[in-house]
């Protein structure tokens, strides 16, 4: 994105590394040039990612199940990129290793699923995580859930009175980022908190990784999940940096062949960490990608950052420059370039769709898959949480309740 301040200074160092930049739609028949204020969602891919794709095309094979040298070749591509995806994200290679999920959910699902947690056990989490750090979870254990203020924020004292409530939690799955109001939570003090009370910390990247700089043995972190296509990488390949131990027993989440050493119709000698979790054939070239991805975000943090900073800047001029619109969660402090705000008179899905259709600029709207974080960003009471569900049920997803984020890249 290139943005201009209101006082008209050219504000950005134009980062043109991505696919797709120029791309050209039809805005009252007329073409235009398409801006993408949707990043949050998914990026584009990047340039660096796209090569290291089509030089990899030739060679792809499949992986540890083939003697040849593509096949030779491919496994140690898949294993480098393992690696260097652990050191990625700070994380000990004698204790930590990278699964690939294709996403964020489904790490956060293969987490939940291997902790082997019952009923008796208690997730601490928050109201501001993103429905895949919330309905796995639930699926598991209880919830003693952080509630939020109306800034969309909790403090760290919150978090440490629900670790500290009885019986003691054994997870705490916290976000590292809202993707709804861009929030950064003090990620270094909770999980410290949860550490030193010996409950697991495991950390919804998705929002994190793209933007900031993961120090996982610093901050103490047990588990990492995060998505390829949010940070320049394309769909399909996720990954879940964990600390090996929690992967020793019990059954992996997918069955099948590479998570076994020996079968037979009685019994099953399951692997050892990753292979256990790495069942059917694997997706090598978007983890090639995402490998890719990961290298050029190292190598561009420092300008990434001071690009960031530029748009978080330039956001929250132009948005204040609007009649009637009001910005949810915070609007000062740390944040990622991304804001979600409602326009009095206006429903959010007319915002949306006129600014595709009379401007050519994409952007999200909706409740961001963060129903309880967006209830509480719009002060809604429990009668209009039952409403909601109720519409839901009903099928009248225009009644919805619901905002506009713009997100950028
Ligand atoms: N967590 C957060 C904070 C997100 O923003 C998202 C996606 O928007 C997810 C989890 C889920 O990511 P994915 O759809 O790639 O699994």
């Amino acid at each position: 994105m290139a943005a201009t301040s209101s006082s008209g200074t050219p504000t950005l160092p134009a980062r043109e590394r991505l696919v797709g930049g120029d791309l050209l739609v039809p805005v009252g028949g007329v073409p235009r040039r398409y801006v993408d204020l949707d990043a949050a969602a998914t990026t584009s891919a990047s340039e660096a990612v796209v090569r290291a794709v089509q030089e990899f095309l030739p060679w792809y094979s499949s992986v540890h199940r083939g003697a040849g040298a593509k096949s030779r070749f491919s496994s140690a591509r898949y294993e480098e990129a393992r690696e260097s995806l652990v050191r990625f994200v700070g994380a000990d290679l004698a204790t930590h290793v990278a699964l690939f999920p294709r996403n964020t959910t489904e790490g956060l699902n293969l987490l939940a699923f291997r902790l082997g947690l019952t009923r008796d056990d208690v997730v601490v989490t928050t109201a501001v995580e993103h429905h895949a750090n919330l309905l796995p979870w639930r699926r598991h254990a209880r919830l003693r859930i952080v509630d939020v203020a109306r800034s969309g924020t909790f403090d760290v004292g919150a978090v440490v009175a629900a670790l500290d409530a009885r019986p003691t939690p054994r997870v705490l799955a916290v976000s590292g980022a809202s993707n709804v109001t861009g929030w950064l939570p003090e990620l270094s003090a909770i999980a410290a908190a949860a550490r030193e009370r010996g409950v697991l910390v495991v950390v919804d990247g998705a929002q994190l990784v793209p933007h900031r700089p993961v120090d996982m043995a610093a901050l103490g972190i047990d588990a990492l999940a995060w998505s390829g296509h949010k940070m320049f990488a394309p769909f399909g390949a996720g990954c879940l940096v964990v600390d090996r131990r929690l992967l020793v027993e019990g059954e992996p989440f997918l069955v099948g062949g590479g998570a076994v050493r020996a079968v037979s119709y009685d019994e099953v000698v399951w692997a050892d960490p990753p292979d256990r979790d790495d069942a059917g054939s694997p997706n090598v070239v978007g983890v090639v990608a995402l490998a890719a991805a990961a290298e050029e975000l190292h190598a561009t943090r420092g300008a990434s950052r001071s690009h960031e900073d530029v748009l978080v800047r330039a956001l929250d001029e132009e948005l204040a420059t609007v009649p009637g619109l009001r910005r949810l969660g915070p609007a000062a402090g740390d944040r990622l370039p991304l804001a979600a705000f409602v326009i009095d008179g206006m429903p959010y899905g007319e915002v949306a769709g006129r600014l595709a259709e009379e401007h050519g600029i994409g952007v999200r709207s909706g409740c961001f898959c963060a129903h309880p974080y967006l209830s509480r960003l719009l002060a809604l009471g429990d009668d209009e949480v039952a409403r909601f569900h109720a519409d839901a049920r009903a099928d009248r997803d225009d009644r919805l309740p619901g905002a506009v984020r713009v997100s950028c890249s």
